[in-house]
């Protein structure tokens, strides 16, 4: 605990950016009979951040501050759970992650393939909406912060069902925002020049950066922030916004510790990215499909995650996520798997693709793991921005055809 308050107190301290020197990134291969153990491993040593959750089924990641390295591998080793060094030195990937360059605020000269500022996405969304004739901007809400969060809205006029795509609620996950702004510019593109013909059927929202404040804070203090920040008079700062919420709220994989990066929050939609978002979208009419873009494991997901139980529409969403994988791997050769959230991963409660299939009855609703499988984990290469939007955009039109031909009312 008290290793706990130190570490708060120095991320709280905010001026200094965390550093990584030395830090490592475990895989660890643990029997059914270890994953408990792995589970209270954060009792022993709290400063260490599971990358993927013990409670899955497959290898789990464990980043490891450079301090902890030993013991963590000493309690690994004394209890024989399998384990291998999978990031040798976390620094090393961060800097090797993206290429120095200079600020970018023209639409012009804007490259998709580097990693963008909030305030260069920003930027991009008010000029890629004034360029084009069928995309607008419009306000989601603003942040506990108080910066913006906006949409950007792909229609052709007319009455239209609609397919929402939530990018970057988890602040680490920078391939989610990147990918996103590919795929409205892919539909942009392809719209205007007569290659891409699903506007004719469907009116898609993304939200290119719906957890700004994370996202600024993995740029300027910790790349390795995941949550909201918010300050709720606790121990630590910010709340998982992908366990906030009315969706078995507080209920199995969660946590009710502030210091958790699962920590389900004070109370059930206390987050205002959270709230502002189900707002937004219970206001766009006949949405009928929606997808929260996370990375990283390659998965393409529905609900339920509270609950191991299926969801009325399994057999629909089970196809859907069929052919969306097929449509990914046809791309370039990258397996996802796919299935129900509590099934592919483990389970957990809280989470968007549940509340929007329970609570606003949104039959095709997705959760997608993009890339990788865990060689670069969080801390993908820009080079790989490309194939994994490319890849992505052919996930997420299976879903948007799957709106248009009937599927998902
Ligand atoms: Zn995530």
């Amino acid at each position: 605990m008290k290793i706990l308050i130190v570490l708060c107190a120095f991320l709280a301290l905010g001026s200094a950016k965390r550093l990584f020197h030395n830090d490592q990134v475990l895989r660890v291969h643990p029997t059914e009979g270890q994953r408990d153990l792995l589970e209270k491993l954060p009792e022993t040593f709290p400063a260490i951040d599971f990358w993927t959750e013990p409670r899955g089924t497959g290898p789990v990641d464990i980043h490891v501050p450079r301090a902890f390295v030993g013991p963590v591998k000493v309690f690994l080793n004394r209890h024989r759970i399998n384990n291998e060094i999978f990031i040798e030195n976390v620094q090393n990937n961060i800097d090797q992650e993206r290429s120095p360059r200079p600020e970018q605020m023209d639409l012009a000269s804007f490259d998709y393939n580097v990693y963008h500022t909030l305030d260069e996405i920003q930027q991009w969304i008010d000029d890629i909406t004034a360029s084009s004739s069928i995309a607008t901007k419009e306000p989601v809400g603003t942040t506990y912060e108080g910066r913006d969060i906006s949409a950007i809205k792909l229609s052709t006029g007319g009455v239209k069902p609609s397919f929402v795509i939530n990018c970057g609620i988890h602040a680490r996950e920078w391939v989610t925002p990147a990918s996103c702004m590919y795929t409205v510019k892919y539909l942009i593109e392809g719209t205007e020049n007569g290659n891409e013909q699903i506007l004719d059927s469907v009116d898609i929202y993304v939200i290119p950066s719906s957890n700004p404040d994370g996202y600024v804070y993995t740029w300027t203090n910790d790349r390795m922030w995941r949550k909201t920040r918010s300050q709720n008079g606790l121990v630590c700062i910010g709340v998982d916004p992908n366990r906030n919420w009315d969706a078995n709220w507080s209920g199995p994989g969660a946590s009710g510790s502030s210091c958790s990066d699962t920590y389900y929050g004070p109370s059930v939609m206390s987050e205002i990215e959270v709230s502002s978002q189900a707002e937004f979208v219970a206001n766009i009419p006949n949405v009928q499909a929606y997808i929260d873009v996370h990375a990283y494991s390659q998965y393409w997901m529905f609900p339920y995650g509270y609950t191991y139980a299926y969801p009325a529409d399994y057999s629909t969403l089970n196809v859907i996520a069929g052919e969306s994988a097929a449509a990914i791997k046809s791309v370039h050769g990258m397996t996802y798997q796919y299935g129900p959230i509590s099934e592919v991963i483990y389970q957990a409660s809280g989470s968007t693709a549940d509340y929007f299939y329970d609570k606003q009855g949104i039959k095709c609703s997705f959760a997608a793991e993009l890339r990788d499988t865990g060689r670069y984990g969080f801390l993908l290469p820009e080079r790989l921005i490309q194939p994994t939007a490319e890849e992505t955009y052919a996930g997420l039109m299976t879903i948007a055809a799957s709106v248009a031909n009937g599927q998902c009312v």
